[in-house]
């Protein structure tokens, strides 16, 4: 698409800035450069190599301790070798716990039991939080060498 010199009216090519004839500065009026049909798509350079953990499966892994949690990472990332890892220690608490809650039936003995275990589970699970928070897989003691999941 050729423009014209608003002035004199000669023809000048695409995209001049003053026109060869007249002198006139085509500035502002005549002809906006074509916008692009589209732009060029950006393509996002190729990720390194991702490191082997990123941070966001070390949040999952961390929420992996807490409750319900622990389903949510999974939903999000089951294939991930460090949140299996790291659910299946949240999961070995929770029965740990659950089975210790069953000893709160004998009075006395059994409840100070309970405490004792209770403070383990949160001892433990602060643990395995620090774990996940620092992207190792470390088995908890007593608790985390089993395999539920
Ligand atoms: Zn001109």
């Amino acid at each position: 698409m050729s423009i014209f010199c608003p002035k004199c009216g000669t023809q000048l090519p695409d995209g001049a800035v003053a026109c060869s004839n007249c002198g006139a500065q085509l500035g502002a009026a005549p002809v906006q450069p074509q916008p692009q049909p589209a732009a060029p798509v950006y393509q996002a350079p190729v990720a390194p190599a991702a490191p082997r953990q990123a941070n966001g499966t070390r949040a999952l892994c961390m929420l992996s301790y807490l409750g319900i949690f622990s389903l949510y990472a999974l939903v999000l990332n089951k294939e991930d070798p460090d949140i299996r890892f790291h659910v299946n220690q949240a999961l070995c608490l929770e029965v740990f716990v659950l089975i210790a809650s069953l000893c709160n039936i004998v009075p006395i003995l059994g409840q100070i039991a309970f405490f004792v275990a209770l403070v383990m589970y949160i001892v433990f699970t602060i643990m395995g939080i620090l774990n996940a928070k620092n992207g190792v897989q470390k088995e908890l003691p007593i608790v985390g060498k089993y395999r539920i999941f």
